[in-house]
């Protein structure tokens, strides 16, 4: 009997990472293969978004305020890291709300907080976003690069050749947008998708769940991490989201622009908007670096059918934005992955 081969996505850096750390690769049957989807936020940043803010950096009244991961990933001539050595003032944060801090304590400086992230970070921007509004702080911007996720699965869905037979959806992105905003993939597509936690049972009870499905030939949209999601998602931060964001068209790495896959300011909020104020557009210089993060994150290729994987980029040495990342699957491959083949 001839067993059919079954392609899974993970769509969450951290079930990469989970996966990969896990060891979970080694117990699955060959006929099971997971491929890592477009669910690191730094991962998914074009690099002309890179290029704006390494741009924004130079100028001498600016703030760079930003997540540890962002200052690693290339632009196309530089990063925030190098332009930090050249004495750019870039500084990591933990929240969005430490950048209000900075701002206060700043005045004669515009500070500039790198917006990057889905759903699970956009709330806490959007609410920042607010206070800074009510405390009358007007040094404070942020360079919008958010992204939204559902969109995103329906542009990979509509790609040419794909091979995909089921979504490992992100527990924490659902969190707050709750389970019905996948409904369609499962009822328009016919894929199954469950949203799961990040435990290793977790992760292998979702993917029994995932092939009990394609088995039974009834998609469906399951929570296997019922502690934490729900079919409604959470009402209050989709609530300011909505107050301070619109959907917009939005540039993926390696994808191109996908339809209303990202956020932009509402027109009340738009003096917080840092391409606005600096006026400044996103520039694509052409350079060849051979990084294939963009077909990784479209589950095409995978991190070993890279050619500079391991030997021109490594996480000392990164290329691309997906060996950056804590969460890039061309860093969980480098970590985990190579130990598995030498215990194999
Ligand atoms: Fe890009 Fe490096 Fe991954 Fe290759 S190994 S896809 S160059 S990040």
């Amino acid at each position: 009997m001839t067993i059919k081969k079954i392609n899974l996505m993970e769509v969450c850096g951290t079930h990469t990472m989970a996966i990969a750390r896990f060891g979970l690769k080694k117990l699955f049957p060959k006929e099971l293969t997971m491929l890592s989807g477009p669910g690191c936020p730094v991962c998914v940043t074009p690099e002309e978004d890179i290029n704006l803010a390494i741009e924004i950096s130079k100028r001498k009244d600016v703030i760079i305020t930003t997540f540890g991961d962002m200052v690693k990933v290339p632009g196309t001539f530089s990063s925030l890291e190098k332009e930090k050595s050249n004495g750019a003032d870039i500084r990591i944060i933990y929240s969005p709300i430490d950048a209000l801090d900075i701002a206060a304590a700043n005045p004669n400086k515009k500070i500039i907080f790198l917006g990057v992230g889905f759903e699970t970070t956009s709330p806490s921007i959007a609410m920042t976003v607010k206070i800074a509004k009510k405390k009358k702080i007007s040094n404070f911007y942020v360079l919008p690069m958010l992204k939204t996720i559902p969109n995103a699965l329906e542009a990979i869905l509509q790609t040419k050749n794909r091979k995909i037979d089921g979504f490992l959806l992100p527990g924490h992105v659902s969190a707050i947008i709750g389970a019905k905003a996948y409904k369609f993939i499962a009822e328009k597509y016919k894929i199954p998708c469950v949203i799961a936690g990040f435990e290793a049972k977790d992760i292998l009870d979702s993917i029994k769940m995932l092939v009990d499905q394609i088995k039974n030939k009834k998609p469906k949209v399951e929570i296997q991490y019922s502690s934490v999601v729900n079919n409604e998602g959470n009402i209050n931060a989709q609530k300011v989201l909505d107050d301070v964001f619109v959907e917009n068209d939005s540039n993926w790495r390696g994808i191109g622009i996908i339809p209303k896959s990202g956020l932009k300011f509402k027109s009340e909020y738009k003096d917080f908007d840092a391409s606005k104020i600096f006026q400044l557009e996103a520039r694509y210089f052409k350079k060849q670096s051979g990084c294939d993060c963009g077909k990784i994150l479209l589950g095409i290729k995978n991190p070993k059918q890279c050619f500079l994987f391991a030997k021109k980029c490594t996480p000392s040495n990164p290329i691309g934005p997906c060996m950056v990342s804590s969460e890039g699957a061309c860093a969980a491959e480098y970590r985990y992955g190579r130990t598995l083949e030498l215990e194999n």
